[in-house]
């Protein structure tokens, strides 16, 4: 679906949610894809289980949610939330409160097919070296 939406010139929709998990958590965003990066904080990689996620942003004004919608934590209190799947774990999406606040963080793992858009290739590193040092070794 994804390579269908880039190849045509009409809006940019994805879908993605919790599959294949339980499948509870749905949405669509449409837009383009806005800094494509990774990033190790101790946040990313605490909560992932994992040296560090991979993150989209996308106009938050083209996000709907077509299923639940993710439960919210508050990594920063009163700045960042991180949402993920009461039912199955799945990480989701990361906001910033703020009515200035334009653009939602969505995991390009919640992606349908993000395997296959070239579009989500990172093109920033953020604080990689301190999650997985042997990382930059691993090739
Ligand atoms: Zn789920
Ligand atoms: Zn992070």
């Amino acid at each position: 679906m994804s390579e269908t939406a880039a190849a045509s010139s009409g809006p940019e929709v994805r879908s993605g949610g919790c599959l294949p998990l339980c499948g509870k958590i749905r949405f669509t965003v449409t837009g383009p894809v806005d800094d494509p990066h990774i990033c190790a904080c101790d946040h990313c990689s605490k909560r992932s289980g994992a040296p560090f996620q991979w993150w989209l942003g996308f106009p938050l004004a083209g996000l709907v949610w077509t299923g639940a919608e993710p439960t919210w934590f508050d990594t920063h209190p009163g700045k960042t939330a991180r949402g993920w799947c009461p039912a199955c774990g799945t990480h989701i999406a990361a906001r910033d409160y703020g009515e200035d606040k334009t653009i939602i963080g969505i995991l390009a793992t919640a992606l349908d097919g993000y395997g296959t858009d070239p579009t989500l290739v990172p093109t920033n590193l953020n604080r990689l070296p301190e999650a997985a040092p042997w990382l930059t070794q691993a090739g």
